[in-house]
């Protein structure tokens, strides 16, 4: 029902493709990130929640809206999108023809997230699952524990005088960081303007985060060493970095689960905090939709491919996309130093 063509995910019964990353005709987009939704398509469709922050990342397109659950009929196919607890807004797509169920998972995880609706598991014949994290290493601990450690940290490097610095990705985790604290930030906080925008769209869409300000030009030093400050990581090593000297410099990203890396890419402090699944969840996920042939992208696909074809006697594959996730964001601060 869904191939991979040059152009993206095709389902050619319906006429239209899922998350195309060249310009198409009909684009249905399971979430706003920028390997997710493209400019250039002549229409968008996207689920509801989804709607404001799609707009800002490709702001003159056409995009009509479906609330979660809502089926339509796109060509020959019958068409839902359904919570996928990734971003706000995110959605899995539903996909049948003819008595069989296609689901398209985008990114997702099954972890608490107070900016999105939680992950529903569909029922399907073939569901097409990301991958991000597919290895046994990537585990994640509550949320909330995360966020104790932020908190703690904020508060030790406030103590010293020295503000804290937590690179995150722009849309969905510095909003999802914002949201956790809303009743636990003890100081100012403080954005980036690469982070203000999005921030403005999930305030728009009503969802209540901890109170932060634009760091202006002419804020620096002082005015900032009580700070926590979300930036994104393409800030580091940039002149704008020159306001906050001494800063502690701390990365949220699943990537912060391997030691290595953080010790690689010389942060202070790493926190594991992601908004895909783990191994653990993406083996659950599989399960609960009692999908018998899963096609795995992004990432680890090639992993979770073979554990779930020979351990869970799975028909399984790849299917290849152009989507990068938050591996793809460090190795593009990596290539821009
Ligand atoms: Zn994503
Ligand atoms: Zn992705």
């Amino acid at each position: 029902m869904i191939t991979s063509t040059p152009a993206g995910l095709l389902c050619e019964a319906g006429g239209f493709y899922v998350d195309p990353w060249e310009p198409v005709q009909r684009a249905v987009i399971t979430h706003a990130h920028a390997d997710h939704a493209r400019a250039g398509s002549r229409s968008y469709l996207c689920a509801a929640g989804g709607e404001t922050v799609l707009r800002r990342r490709i702001s003159d397109a056409v995009i009509e809206a479906v609330p979660y659950g809502r089926q339509i009929a796109i060509g020959e196919t019958r068409v839902s999108f359904h919570p996928a607890g990734h971003i706000l807004g995110s959605a899995q797509i539903r996909i049948e023809h003819r008595g069989e169920v296609w689901v398209v998972s985008g990114d997702y995880k099954r972890q608490t997230d107070p900016t999105c609706a939680a992950f529903e598991p569909i029922r399907c014949d073939t569901f097409i699952t990301e991958a991000t994290f597919a290895l046994p290493i990537y585990t994640w601990d509550a949320p909330s524990s995360v966020i104790d450690e932020i908190v703690d940290w904020w508060r030790a490097n406030r103590e010293d005088g020295r503000p804290s610095v937590l690179f995150c990705y722009v849309l969905g985790k510095a909003q999802r960081v914002l949201a956790e604290l809303r009743n636990r930030a003890d100081g100012p906080i403080h954005l980036h303007g690469a982070v203000v925008g999005m921030t403005d769209s999930y305030r728009e869409a009503g969802i209540a985060m901890a109170p932060a300000e634009r760091i202006t030009e002419d804020l620096r030093g002082k005015a900032l060493e009580r700070s926590l400050v979300l930036a994104p990581l393409s800030a580091r090593g940039t002149a704008w970095m020159r306001r906050l000297p001494r800063a502690s410099l701390a990365f949220a990203s699943g990537l912060m689960r391997v030691r290595g890396v953080r010790r690689q890419r010389a942060f202070d402090r790493g926190f594991v905090l992601s908004d895909h699944a783990d191994w653990r969840a993406l083996l659950d996920t599989v399960a609960e939709t009692g999908a018998t042939r899963v096609l795995a992208t992004h990432g680890w696909s090639e992993a979770l491919a073979r554990y779930l074809a020979e351990k869970r006697g799975l028909d399984t594959g790849t299917i290849a996309t152009a989507y990068e996730g938050e591996a793809g964001e460090l190795s593009a601060a990596q290539e821009a130093g």
